[in-house]
């Protein structure tokens, strides 16, 4: 390739041209070389390419500076630079800089390529995926059946019958777009429409496949498996490339989307990827200590409530948790313990703790070890 030419020079501005006289510059150059006004002409194609190489670079603001500082060689594999390196395809030129030609969907960009005939992509499926705490903590695999647009098989999604090949629509001549001249204020342009009698397609079934009416593709119910990792949560979007509708007659499938839709537990609440128990204490199991059952995430727990335990303690049950989306940990299952006051009582049970009211044992002494809400949280966040 003989030396790179100067952006300005491609696009024949000054150095101090504004960015509206270098849009206009460009647009004007893109209409002159375009390969639909050129087709086979490969020096102009060079020239559309080189055009909108310099475009994409002056119509930057931090791409232009680095350029005026250091040329071309600020260019390459700088930062924000990527995509010189190998040039520009058509593709890149008509996705970045379509709305030079003009807004609504460039009525050049689907003409380049040989026929229009830019691969299809099917339309993407979104899924609501219900699941329990218990699914969320772990992970699972889960078989769903998926409703969804899969390539025909008699005619390999192509909707000709007995795998027959298609014809060229004689209406577009197979580019899948038909022009008309219209006059605009840059004088006299070529404008496109999509094909009437093809669709944009370029092509057309003669003899359609039995199987898809023509359509190259069939609705069907999909046994999809999902491996979901531990962690997700509510609202969380997981995606499968290709498992999403096939488009009409060929192409690539659109995406299954999986939109997490986390239930909520009866028991256990979830803080980030620690769950929390609320458990409420017997008054004298608290006093005397005992061992008791509790709920977690895998199934039931015994757990040792010492004599003596305060209201408002925290036990922490380790790595009985939420595993963590983007690692290996996992978090805990917190306790927290509150005391139950009976609210009814027989005459009997006044009866003794009236005796117990006045005990000296029973007379509130926090010490330190008996620290304030604030104090606990700080112990268990730092
Ligand atoms: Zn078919
Ligand atoms: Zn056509």
């Amino acid at each position: 390739m003989s030396k790179k030419r100067d952006y300005y020079e491609v696009l024949g501005v000054s150095k101090s041209a504004t960015a509206d006289e270098i849009k206009k510059a460009y647009r004007g150059l893109a209409f002159k070389f375009h390969p639909d006004k050129n087709p086979g002409d490969a020096e102009a194609e060079e020239k559309f390419k080189e055009a909108a190489e310099a475009y994409s670079v002056l119509s930057d603001e931090g791409k232009r500076q680095r350029y005026d500082q250091f040329g071309h060689a600020g260019m390459n594999g700088g930062a924000g630079a990527g995509g010189f390196g190998g040039g520009f395809t058509m593709e890149d030129i008509f996705s970045q800089f379509g709305d030079i030609f003009g807004g609504g969907g460039s009525p050049f960009g689907d003409i380049f390529g040989g026929g229009g005939q830019r691969r299809r992509k099917g339309t993407d499926l979104r899924i609501k995926l219900k699941l329990n705490l218990k699914e969320v903590a772990n992970g699972v695999e889960k078989k769903i059946k998926v409703k969804r647009y899969v390539s025909c098989n008699t005619c390999s999604g192509n909707g000709a019958k007995g795998g027959t090949s298609l014809s060229n629509c004689t209406t577009c001549n197979g580019s899948g777009q038909v022009r008309k001249v219209v006059n605009t204020i840059m004088g006299q342009m070529v404008s496109t429409s999509t094909c009437p009698t093809c669709a944009g397609e370029g092509k057309i079934v003669k003899e359609r496949c039995e199987s898809c009416a023509g359509e190259g593709r069939l609705m069907q119910d999909d046994m999809i498996t999902l491996n979901i990792p531990g962690g997700v949560g509510e609202g969380m979007q997981l995606s499968m490339s290709g498992k999403g509708n096939a488009p009409v007659r060929g192409g690539i499938p659109g995406d299954l989307l999986i939109v997490i839709d986390e239930e909520e537990d009866e028991m256990l609440k979830r803080d980030g990827n620690n769950v929390v128990f609320d458990l409420h204490l017997n008054f004298a199991d608290a006093s005397l200590g005992t061992t008791l059952e509790i709920p977690t995430i895998d199934g039931k727990a015994r757990i040792n409530i010492e004599a003596g335990t305060q209201s408002g303690k925290i036990l922490r049950l380790k790595g009985k948790g939420i595993k963590d989306l983007n690692g290996y940990a996992k978090g805990d299952q917190l306790v927290h313990v509150s005391i139950w006051t009976p609210q009814t009582m027989s005459a009997e049970e006044k009866a003794m703790l009236e005796k117990l009211r006045d005990s000296a044992n029973f007379a509130p002494k926090p010490g330190k070890n008996e620290k304030n809400f604030f104090e606990k949280m700080k112990d268990f966040f730092h």
